[in-house]
């Protein structure tokens, strides 16, 4: 990219420190700077149009421009653009979308608590374990287990949960307590000659081994994004989450399901945990709640975990916890309106109606002779690359990924495999016009 004096670009170079990024790299090659966007589409500043195969980070659902998303920001911001709900207090949007989460809450919940971020939604999972085993007088059932390639976000905690080395290395991570497990990546991990089910039972058997090893009275919880996301779109095997469950029942170990990606209809379900049958104690949400037009997240908590939460907080007075924000009424305004919006169009019946389609797609390009593996469910999907003389791990994404971008279309390279994402808007012609653009890219990097 040639960068101008002054430019936005320059600009960006000279002040901006960017997330997830290699900043000397971004200091020599500058970034892409989107301006607007409309439907599944964005634009940058020089006004080239590209295809948003991502939904940005896995979250713009209905898709960019929806006047009535910005409608509720604006009424809402001009009737109470901010309390808080701290305490005794609280306002009609943290109300209402309390109260509608609940209802469409796949399992019985009992409550819901906001955050601002799925980072802090876990990060809040942690404090609400821990403070549940505190109060049912168990001190020591404080473990937590995660999974090898899980991603559950970047706070000091959330960041313990992934399970990616870059989210550890240098940072002194993970914390103590924080235990991670077999990843259900079939392909990667099976032994040679195992079948599928053998897989699933050995994941099973090896987060069983851990308990036992680690003392089942010093683990408090298991928690697990249904479909893994970030982690390369890891969908898993069939029968991995009843093996899975059945074993924390066995020992009494609670259930999070990290629904920050697969909550609000990814997989063509509601949610994720209706989709692989999960019965979580707790469900973290954030993202598609509300299309990421505003930061938002909430905990879905049920009686399990409330009943002692309560308790504790009775017994000290208060349960010290809280952000500034939590359940900010702008925020709250626009979730209600998106989740009104995925109920009338039927966006999870259109993530349905296109998955076949999407995933075929995407199953074809497995043949291509750059191409290891291709998974997915619902409206996600991810392409693996075949190891390539001459790169090393990592480096095949990064250049296809160029190589997209340059094309007008936007995945997202996640070591050697590209993801796909995209608004659940979609239609059936732009769903082939991200396979037809994808295709074209593998054909120029061979
Ligand atoms: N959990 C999952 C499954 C995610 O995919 C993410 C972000 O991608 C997070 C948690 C963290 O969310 P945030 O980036 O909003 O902190």
């Amino acid at each position: 990219m040639t960068v101008q004096p002054n430019s936005i670009e320059a600009r960006d170079k000279a002040y901006h420190l960017h997330s997830y990024t290699n900043a000397r790299a971004l200091e020599r090659d500058g970034a892409l700077v989107i301006d607007r966007g409309e439907g599944v589409y964005v634009y940058d500043v020089n006004g080239k149009k590209y295809i948003e195969a991502m939904a940005g980070l896995w979250s713009v659902g209905v898709g960019f421009g929806e006047q009535r998303l910005v409608e509720a920001a604006a009424t809402q911001m001009a009737k109470l653009p901010y309390y808080h709900t701290f305490t005794a207090r609280a306002h009609s949007p943290s109300v209402d979308l309390a109260e509608k989460l609940i209802a469409m809450a796949p399992v019985p919940m009992s409550k819901a608590y906001f955050t601002n971020s799925g980072s802090e939604a876990n990060d809040t999972a942690v404090k609400m374990v821990w403070y549940r085993s505190n109060a049912l007088g168990k001190p020591e059932k404080k473990k937590i287990i995660s999974r090898i390639k899980g991603y559950h976000g970047v706070t000091v905690a959330s960041a313990s949960l992934t399970g990616l080395p870059n989210n550890h290395r240098s940072f002194d991570l993970p914390l103590p307590g924080i235990l991670h497990t077999s990843c259900p990546h079939y392909r990667v991990f099976k032994t040679d000659g195992e079948t599928e089910a053998a897989f699933v039972e050995r994941c099973a058997k090896e987060l069983e081994d851990l308990i036992l090893k680690e003392g089942p009275e010093t683990v408090a919880a298991f928690i697990g994004e249904p479909v893994m996301g970030a982690g390369g779109v890891i969908v898993p095997p069939a029968g991995y989450w009843e093996a899975i469950q059945k074993v924390l029942k066995k020992y009494d170990v609670l259930l999070i399901a990290d629904e920050v990606i697969c909550g609000f209809g990814r997989t063509g379900e509601m949610f994720g945990t209706t989709t692989y049958g999960l019965q979580p104690d707790i469900m973290t949400l954030s993202k598609q709640i509300s299309s990421s037009y505003q930061p938002i997240s909430a905990l879905l908590i049920n009686d399990n975990v409330y009943a002692p939460l309560a308790d504790e907080s009775n017994k000290i007075g208060t349960f010290g916890h809280g952000v500034t924000a939590a359940g900010h009424p702008v925020a709250a305004a626009v979730a209600l309106e998106n989740i009104a919006i995925i109920e009338e169009r039927d966006l999870v019946g259109n993530v349905r109606a296109l998955a076949p389609k999407f995933q075929s797609r995407l199953k074809a390009l497995e043949g291509h002779p750059l191409a290891i593996e291709a998974r997915g469910v619902g409206l996600i999907g991810a392409l693996e690359l075949k190891p390539r003389d001459g790169f090393a791990a990592g480096q095949l994404g990064p250049k296809l990924f160029a190589i997209m971008t340059e094309k007008g279309l936007i995945s997202r390279a996640i070591g050697d495999s590209l993801a796909l994402c995209p608004p659940m808007i979609i239609t059936e012609q732009q769903v082939d016009d991200i396979f037809d653009l994808f295709e074209a890219s593998l054909d120029e990097f061979q």
